[in-house]
């Protein structure tokens, strides 16, 4: 997607990056470590894994200055980990309404571009990724919630309970999830 090559700004200091199951197993699968980190949220959502009446999503870390953790300045897109960066940046300013390709709503673009047609379409295909990950981590997070780990589990089993369903879902769902790998496009 070419919608933000070329920009000087950069919109990964503008953001905290939710991550999905997806991404977690993929840029594991990298070998990259220590660059999510699970927190308490307030939403409620169903992309929420929630234990004893509390919600929990990750998180890309961020950095002391408040920028995403792999914020690189001499990198492809600015991003150092651009060939498997998360699916909602690889979206980002894009985002799925019910299958439609959409621009964010609220989205940070100082520069103030404006998409063409041609802008759209190339973000078809990043937007279905995210919408299909985003999707695969409701049903993960929906067994998680269903099970015994939202009574007795604690917040440090969810990483491990989400690489654990992502291999079997990798196995058994065939969704192309290490596509992300081998993408030569994004933001
Ligand atoms: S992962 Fe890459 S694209 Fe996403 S916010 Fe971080 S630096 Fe930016
Ligand atoms: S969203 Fe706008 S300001 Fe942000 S990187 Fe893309 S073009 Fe630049």
């Amino acid at each position: 997607m070419e919608f933000c090559r070329g920009c000087d700004y950069s919109c990964c200091g503008s953001y905290s990056i939710p991550l999905s199951a997806a991404d977690i197993f993929v840029i594991s699968s990298e070998g990259i470590n220590d660059f999510y980190y699970v927190c308490e949220k307030e939403c409620g959502s169903d992309t929420c894994f929630n234990i004893r009446g509390k919600c929990y999503g990750l998180m890309m870390k961020m950095r002391i200055d408040g920028g995403c953790v792999f914020m690189r300045d001499n990198a492809e897109y600015g991003c150092g980990i651009h060939a498997c960066k998360p699916s909602v940046c690889a979206a980002y300013p894009f985002v799925s309404n019910g299958g439609t390709v959409e621009l964010m709503e609220n989205r940070v673009c100082p520069k103030r571009r404006i998409p063409t047609q041609k802008d759209f379409e190339e973000a078809r295909e990043a937007v279905q990724v995210l919408r299909e990950e985003w999707a695969l981590h409701k049903r993960i997070v929906d067994n998680w919630n269903k099970c015994f780990l939202s009574r007795y589990g604690w917040p440090a089993l969810i990483p491990p309970y989400i690489m654990v369903q992502m291999l079997i879902w990798n196995v058994a769902a065939r969704l192309g999830l290490f596509s992300k790998g081998k993408k030569q496009d994004g933001q």
